[in-house]
């Protein structure tokens, strides 16, 4: 595996018939920075801010908040960083945040966590709105919202950061070149309402561990249920694909920053169904390129077109034959 991801490293990640995937990475704190260079991936296609959040002994002051961001834009360079916004709350509590639910979530998955807490504790994201426009002054800002379930939850999210903006102007300090946000698609219902928030979106990324575990319900976390769903099941598959039908003709950069990215036969599903953007773990970064380089994608979606429309019995079984037939 080592030797795969020093050997791809410099190679752009085309498919056989030419067309370009992209290939980014997964991190969250600063040891991770470095492996944007070494693995030659694309950009950061998801920055977990919170990881920040659950290594300190107290709430992390907007300095230490926009030093970090500053750091991490400055070794990306011309590649391109998402921020999300701090996924907190449920499992990854903090104890010097206080709760105030008055009780434990019994539920901490669909719990008072991620978007939601941010909402509420709303001096919470708003330090955050500064911190990332303060380090990304002079650059272009991707914000991507945690856990949105609805339309007017991305439009509260994106105001604290205009507004945050706005003070900023009035101040005269230099501001990001360009600010583009997005939101992780993570709760079902949002597919649903995809159309009305799309005008407003430059990117889409899809969390499939949190969307799956919701599809299915079935808790991402209990080893008990790790066999309930396979994520090249069906019906994952056919709900990921009318989200890239409803995407489509729109100008939306769509992606996934599950983990689902990272595995072969996954990430082989995902490139048929249409996405052109993974953000995955560095280490996955060399084999995901080099499957990539191997496959004729006209023929992949073809292909899944007829799976999607009429479902084989094993889908990882057909997946794994389609790849082994092609020498992958
Ligand atoms: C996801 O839910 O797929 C995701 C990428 O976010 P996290 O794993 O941090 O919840
Ligand atoms: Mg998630």
């Amino acid at each position: 595996k080592q030797a795969v991801y020093a050997r791809m490293r410099d190679v752009e990640p085309f498919t056989s018939d030419g067309t370009r995937i992209e290939v980014m990475i997964n991190a969250g704190l600063r040891d991770d920075i470095p492996m944007l260079s070494l693995s030659g991936a694309d950009g950061i296609g998801l920055f977990r801010t919170e990881f920040q959040f659950l290594v300190s002994a107290a709430l992390p002051q907007r300095d230490r908040q926009a030093r970090l961001y500053r750091d991490v834009l400055e070794a990306a360079g011309d590649k391109p960083v998402i921020f999300r916004t701090v996924d907190i709350g449920g499992d990854k509590s903090l104890p010097y945040l206080r709760v105030e639910t008055g009780r434990e979530d019994e539920n901490p998955a669909m719990g008072w966590r991620a978007l939601r807490l941010a909402l509420e504790r709303e001096g919470l994201l708003k330090v955050q709105a500064r911190a990332l426009l303060e380090a990304a002054a002079g650059r272009t800002l991707n914000v991507m919202f945690p856990l949105v379930s609805e339309p007017w939850e991305f439009y509260q999210a994106r105001a604290v950061f205009e507004r945050q903006l706005a003070f900023l102007h009035g101040q005269k300090r230099k501001l990001p070149e360009a600010i583009h946000y997005g939101v992780m698609l993570e709760v079902p219902a949002l597919a649903e309402m995809l159309d009305q928030l799309l005008p407003e979106l430059s990117f889409i990324s899809i969390g499939t561990n949190d969307l799956t575990q919701f599809l299915f319900a079935a808790d991402r976390a209990n080893p008990k249920l790790a066999e309930r769903y396979d994520w090249v099941s069906p019906s994952i598959l056919r709900f990921l694909a009318r989200v890239v039908a409803t995407t489509a003709g729109h100008d939306v950069k769509l992606g996934v920053c599950g983990e689902m990215g990272g595995r072969r036969l996954e990430a082989l599903a995902l490139l048929g169904l249409g996405f052109r953007r993974l953000s995955i773990t560095p280490a996955a970064v060399g084999p995901i390129k080099e499957l990539v380089s191997r496959i004729n994608l006209a023929e992949l979606q073809r292909d899944m077109a007829g799976w999607i429309a009429s479902p084989p019995v094993d889908m990882r079984s057909t997946l794994r034959a389609w790849a082994e037939q092609r020498g992958m």
